[in-house]
C-alpha cells in the first residue's frame, strides 16, 4: 500500500479545520471548489520570478532589469477582482523585487537552489515539502529561506513556531546528512528577516512533534468542523457547518 504523504500545507489545513482537510485530502474536492485568490496569485508570481532569477544566476549575472522582466513573464492575474486591484499588486511586487535585488547584491552566501521538493520516508508516512531557497554560508552552514509576500515583520519566535520551517529543516537535514542548520523567514515587502538554528536534539524533537500531528490526523474519522475558520472558505456551500 502506498504510504500517505504529508506536507506542511496538508498538516496546517487539518489544524485550521479538520472538515476542510477531509474535503481537500480525503474527498479530493479541491479542484472543483477552490477559487483563485489574489494572495495566492501574487505569492505564486513572486515565487516563480525568484525561481527563474536564481536559476539564471541571481545577482551575479542578472541585473535588476532582468529580474523585473522575469517578473513580467511570470505574472499571473487570476483571482483579482478588478484591473485596479491587479495593477496595485503588480506595482507592489515590482518594488519588492527591486529591494530584493538590492539586498541580494550585498549578501555573501551561495544560493544552492530554489523551489525544490524534498521528501523523507518516515516509516509509516512520507514527509514532503517545497522549499523556496537553500543557501550555503562560507563556513558550510546551510540555511533554508522561506519567502513571505504578505507580512511586514518577523521575529525569531515566529520562525521557531512555524511548522513549515521545521519540516523544511527536517527535510534538508536528511537530504544533506547534517545535524544542524539555520532557517529564515524573509519578508519580501519589507526585507525583514529572522533566523533560527536547530541542532540535532531540536530537530529530533520537531520530528517527534510532526509525527505526533500526522498520527492524530491518520487516526481521525470524524473530521470536526471549525466555525472559526469559515470566513472565505471555498467549501462553505457544501459544508454541514453552513
Ligand atoms: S466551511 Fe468552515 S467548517 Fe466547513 S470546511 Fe470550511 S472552514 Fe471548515
Amino acid at each position: 500500500m502506498r504510504k500517505p504523504q504529508f506536507s506542511p500545507t496538508r498538516i496546517l489545513t487539518y489544524l485550521a479545520c479538520p472538515r476542510k482537510y477531509r474535503f481537500v485530502y480525503v474527498d479530493r474536492l479541491g479542484a472543483r471548489y477552490r477559487q483563485p485568490r489574489p494572495y495566492f496569485s501574487f505569492g505564486s508570481s513572486l515565487h516563480r520570478t525568484l525561481e527563474a532569477f536564481h536559476q539564471a544566476g541571481g545577482t551575479e549575472t542578472q541585473s535588476v532589469e532582468d529580474l523585473l522582466e522575469q517578473y513580467r513573464d511570470c505574472w499571473t492575474g487570476a483571482g483579482y477582482k478588478s484591473q485596479e486591484e491587479e495593477t496595485r499588486h503588480y506595482e507592489a511586487g515590482r518594488q519588492m523585487l527591486s529591494q530584493y535585488w538590492d539586498s541580494g547584491a550585498q549578501e555573501e552566501v551561495e544560493t544552492l537552489w530554489t523551489e525544490r521538493m524534498l521528501r523523507k520516508d518516515m516509516g509509516h508516512y512520507i514527509l514532503t515539502g517545497r522549499i523556496d531557497r537553500l543557501d550555503r554560508h562560507g563556513d558550510g552552514t546551510l540555511e533554508v529561506v522561506d519567502y513571505k509576500s504578505g507580512r511586514l515583520s518577523v521575529s525569531e519566535e515566529d520562525v521557531s513556531g512555524d511548522l513549515a520551517i521545521a519540516v523544511y529543516q527536517l527535510l534538508v537535514a536528511h537530504e544533506y546528512r547534517v545535524g544542524c542548520l539555520k532557517a529564515s523567514i524573509y519578508c519580501l515587502r519589507s526585507q525583514a528577516k529572522a533566523t533560527i538554528e536547530r541542532d540535532e536534539t531540536a530537530l529530533a524533537q520537531m520530528e517527534n512533534e510532526v509525527t505526533g500531528m500526522v498520527d492524530a490526523i491518520l487516526a481521525d474519522t470524524a473530521y470536526a468542523c471549525n466555525p472559526a475558520a469559515c470566513e472565505d472558505c471555498d467549501f462553505l456551500r457544501i459544508c454541514p457547518r453552513r
